[in-house]
This record gives C-alpha cells, structure tokens and sequence, in this order.
C-alpha cells in the first residue's frame, strides 16, 4: 500500500496550526516527534477514567491501571522483538535509559584498568556516562574513528576490543548526521570477544523495524518522545541473563521484595529498576504511539523516509554554497550541513521566518562536530508526515538565506 504523509499530518492536531502565518513545516522530528490524537486521546482517556496509582492497589480501579501499565510494557517488548516483557524496563528517556546500564551493569563490570568502546558518532548522552564510569574507575574510554563521510570504521573498532574491554556501546542511527551504524556487525564482532553490546536506539526505533533478538544486542535503548509518543518515557530492553545480574539502579518503593531496618531484598525484574510511581499515563501513551506506527507499517515507514531523504540530498546537493556534514554510504531520517559564510543559528532563524523548524548547534554531538571542523550545523530531520513539499520549501527558504548573506 502507498504512503500518503498528507493523510498522516491530518492525524497530528499541530499541523492546523500555523508558523508566521505560514503552513508548519516540521523538520526536528529528530529532536522529538509531534503528537498524533491517539496518543494525547489515549493518555487523556486514562487520566480521565481509570487513572489509580499501580501495583499496590487491591480495588478495581488500581488493577485495571496495572493492566494497562503492563499492556504498555507488552506492547514495547512486541515492538522491540524481545523474548520477555520482564527484559522491558520503562525510565525516563533514553538518556536514564543509558545512565541505567551504565551505573548499574557498567559500575558492577568495570574495574581499574578496563575499558569501554563507543564509537565517535555518540550522543552526549552514549558518551558522557561512560567517560563519568571510567574516571570514577580508572578506566579507559576508547573511541572507534569514523571516516570523513561519517562511516564507522569497522575495522578500526575491532581493533579497540581487547581483553580488558568490559562493554560497547554504540549508537544505531547518529542524530548528528544519519549514519546508519551495522549494529549487528558491532555485536558479532564484540560477543565474538565475549563483550557486551548497549545500542541507542534513540533515533532507530521510530524509523524502521528494530528486532534485538535479529540484532543480538543485550541492551537497547530507546525515548518515546521520539517515537510520536509523550515526553518523559522510555524504554531500555535488557537481555534477560544480564538483567538477573544486574545490581539496583534506584531505590525506594515499588523495587524491593521484603524490607527491614537492617536489610532489604529486591523485587524480580523489570520492578526491581523501576523505584517509585512510574509515568502511568506516559508508558500508555508510548503503547498508543506503538500500535499507531505499527498501524501504519515501520517498513512503509522507512521506505518512506528513505525516499525523502535521497530527495533532500538531491535539493541541498543542488545549492552551491549548502554542504551536507555527514555522507555515509547508509543514513537515515536526518540531513545536517552548513551554509558557507552563514552561522547554523543565523540559517535556523532565517528558516524559522520562512515557517521552516529546524534545529541548529551542535546536536549534544561535540567531539562529533570537532572532527568536522564545524562548531555546528543546521539539520533537518524527517517524520512521517513529512513530504516532498517540506523539503521543497526548506531548498527555497534555503535559496533566500543565501541571496540575504552573498
Ligand atoms: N541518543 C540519541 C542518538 C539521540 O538522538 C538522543 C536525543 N537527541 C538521545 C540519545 C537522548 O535522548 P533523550 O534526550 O530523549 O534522553
């Protein structure tokens, strides 16, 4: 079946809104996803008719909160192609989702004088956790290099694993640039040495069919507020063998099994990473944003993005004074460059005036945007309700950016 994004957009409240007077054209879905009806339907419905806090409660209204809780960690381990939904755990977002692993798995694995893969494309959120664990355990941080398109160096990053390496962890999909990193190449090359892999799904998971078990990894993580779902709810899946060695994250409520003054045991997982009341309403909502994707189809959904993305680069490619910062052979949902003789910020502001959201700096991608030689970038990035016509008005808010500085 064909895909119509001007169908889609109808389905999202903030297209009938206007920018400047000026149809929204939405390019920062790599920041975060607009909202369909389903999803804010589905977390008002919940408030409004059968919110109750979850677990402890022995009346009717608690328990069908429960359920619906659990629904929602369902619907994400279907989504991510776990085994288990106890391999679900739901945190904040993808950076608490990394911060979880790193702190509970990364402090009980690394010692002094091991080390810690990641890979040059990360996130500050896949790179500032671990530099934190290595300093705190005299560890070693290494960095597998990319090419100057972009590309991960393979060869280089299986190199770097080494005996002491205690765990990798690498991006699926840069924010920054696109790269689409072979994470099942990461993943035979690491468990080849016996080393576990984290990958951040950040911007994966709302762009094509992630299967952890296909890719073999044994941490995924993920935000929901990318996946056209709310802000403040995410997932980390955990391989179940890992996850049944894996010391607390938090403490408190919700987590433990029996508590005395002197000690206490924990609950099995995923409880046992889950302290306190957890965002009810927003892993709802997430399950709503994941029966809606799948409702349209993650296949339809990357081939989709993937033809817009090859006409993007064809209409910046198009203007002499765009350069595009990041070419790998294999990229998705996202087109970062820079306009010769005009600041990112300057290009985001003129955009801006033209009803044209895009994001411009440095995209939590320093060292990332260093090796470039660039302080930062504009990038437009791609969702489901984008269109030919979206891109088609970036290249002319483009074109009058350039005519303003030249
Ligand atoms: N990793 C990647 C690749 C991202 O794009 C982002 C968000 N830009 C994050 C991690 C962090 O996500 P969040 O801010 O939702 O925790």
């Amino acid at each position: 079946m064909s895909f119509d994004p001007a169908l889609v957009r109808k389905d999202f409240p903030i297209f009938q809104t206007t920018m400047r007077g000026k149809p929204l054209t939405y390019l920062d879905t790599a920041a975060s996803a607009q909202k369909p009806q389903a999803v804010i339907d589905a977390i008002s419905r919940f408030y409004a008719n059968d919110y109750a806090n979850i677990h402890r409660g022995v009346y009717e209204l608690s328990a069908t909160a429960t359920r619906l809780h659990e629904q929602a960690r369902e619907k994400v381990r279907a989504f991510l192609g776990a085994a288990e939904s106890r391999e679900i755990i739901f945190v904040r977002n993808a950076t608490e989702a990394i911060n979880l692993v790193a702190w509970t798995y990364g402090r009980s694995q690394v010692n002094e004088g091991d080390e810690v893969v990641v890979t040059a494309l990360e996130h500050h959120a896949n790179l500032v956790p671990w530099q934190m664990l290595c300093k705190e355990k005299n560890a070693t941080l290494r960095i597998a290099p990319v090419d100057a398109s972009g590309t991960l160096d393979l060869e280089a990053f299986a190199g770097l694993l080494g005996d002491r390496t205690r765990i990798v962890a690498c991006t699926h999909v840069s924010n920054a640039i696109g790269t689409h990193v072979p994470v099942e190449e990461i993943t035979r090359l690491a468990h080849a040495k016996g080393i576990p892999v984290l990958i951040d799904g950040a911007q994966a998971a709302p762009r094509f069919v992630v299967d952890v078990q296909a890719i073999d990894a044994d941490f995924y993580a993920f935000s929901g507020h990318k996946l056209y779902g709310p802000t403040g709810i995410g997932a980390v899946y955990v391989r179940g063998e890992i996850l049944d060695e894996m010391p607390p994250y938090q403490t408190g409520g919700g987590m433990i099994e029996r508590v005395t003054f002197e000690e206490t045991t924990f609950a099995p997982p995923p409880e046992r990473f889950e302290a306190g009341t957890p965002d009810i309403a927003g892993a709802i909502g997430l399950g709503a944003a994941i029966d809606y994707l799948e409702a349209i189809g993650l296949d339809r959904i990357e081939r989709h993005e993937a033809e817009l993305l090859a006409y993007g680069t064809e209409c910046l490619e198009a203007i002499p004074e765009v350069r595009i910062i990041g070419t790998a052979a294999r990229k998705t949902g996202v087109l970062s460059f820079v306009v010769d003789g005009v600041h990112p910020h300057d290009v985001g502001t003129i955009l801006d005036g033209e009803g044209v959201a895009v994001r411009a700096g440095h995209h939590c991608a320093q060292p990332l945007m260093n090796l470039f030689q660039v302080p930062a970038t504009a990038r437009a990035s791609l969702g489901i309700y984008n269109d030919r016509e979206d891109i088609d008005r970036l290249a002319a808010a483009l074109h009058k950016c350039v005519e303003l500085f030249h």
